[in-house]
């Protein structure tokens, strides 16, 4: 199956991914995760993707676009994929329906997390990142076991640069202006499944599982 998993900053969308991605034994391939990955190895897309990323800009399409393509062609997406945080933009959904298309493949759903701002907020602040898997937790709503480190690999947790309140408000912004129009693009090519993301996080898993169709055995 291939999805795509939507909504603002903060919505859910890493969370649910990855546990989706087990469900369904297919990769997540989050676009975020492979920035700040390049970022870390101080390789040359790194060093162009964070003077965006720090100000809460999107990183120019053709960048982002050239970065999924190299992935999507690796032999793990041969089953299927969910993509989390791609596309964001009208022309980054342009450039996956005709890279899809070419393989003879498409897109089956994309998935929209529906969270109101101020519980964004709250999210995005008091999130943490583990600096070597990625795992995201939260001071209150999802604490690690032992503070300041990571339950599945004991790496430091660390707040990201762009999850401080004034870099926060511009990325709602961007996505509002930018991103939001995908959804009457999915709506439009009836792909689209609007979720709502409050609620614990198993719920919010089932409610994605139960408008998939899939049973959650
Ligand atoms: P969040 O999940 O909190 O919305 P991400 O980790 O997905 O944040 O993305 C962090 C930053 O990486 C974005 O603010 C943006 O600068 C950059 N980025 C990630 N995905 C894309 C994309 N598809 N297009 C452009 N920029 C992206
Ligand atoms: P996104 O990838 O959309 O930016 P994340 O999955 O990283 O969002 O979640 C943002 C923050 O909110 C993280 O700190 C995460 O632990 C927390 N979180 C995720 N899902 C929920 C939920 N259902 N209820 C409360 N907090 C959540
Ligand atoms: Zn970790």
């Amino acid at each position: 199956m291939n999805l795509i998993i939507m909504g603002p900053p903060g919505a859910g969308k890493g969370t649910q991914s990855r546990r989706l991605g087990e469900h369904l034994a297919v990769p997540v391939i989050s676009t975020g995760e492979m920035l700040r990955d390049e970022i870390k190895r101080k390789t040359t897309l790194g060093a162009q993707a964070k003077r965006h990323m720090d100000k809460g800009e999107l990183i120019p399409d053709s960048l982002m676009i050239g970065v999924i393509e190299e992935r999507l062609k690796r032999s793990d997406c041969a089953r299927g994929f969910i993509l989390d945080g791609f596309p964001r933009t009208v022309a980054q959904a342009d450039a996956l329906h005709k890279m899809l298309g070419e393989n003879g493949s498409s897109l089956e759903h994309a998935v929209s997390l529906a969270v109101p701002n101020d519980e964004l907020l709250k999210r995005l602040s008091g999130r943490r990142t583990c600096r070597d898997c990625g795992a995201m937790y939260h001071i209150i709503f999802d604490p690690p076991t032992n503070a300041g480190l990571c339950n599945k690999c004991n790496g430091e947790l660390y707040q990201r640069d762009d999850d401080y309140e004034d870099i926060i408000s511009s990325r709602l912004e961007v996505y509002e202006s930018q991103t939001s129009p995908l959804l009457d693009y999915y709506r439009g090519h009836r792909q689209l499944l609007e979720v709502d993301g409050i609620g614990g996080r198993d719920d919010v898993l089932a409610r994605i599982l139960k408008r998939l169709g899939i049973s959650q055995s």
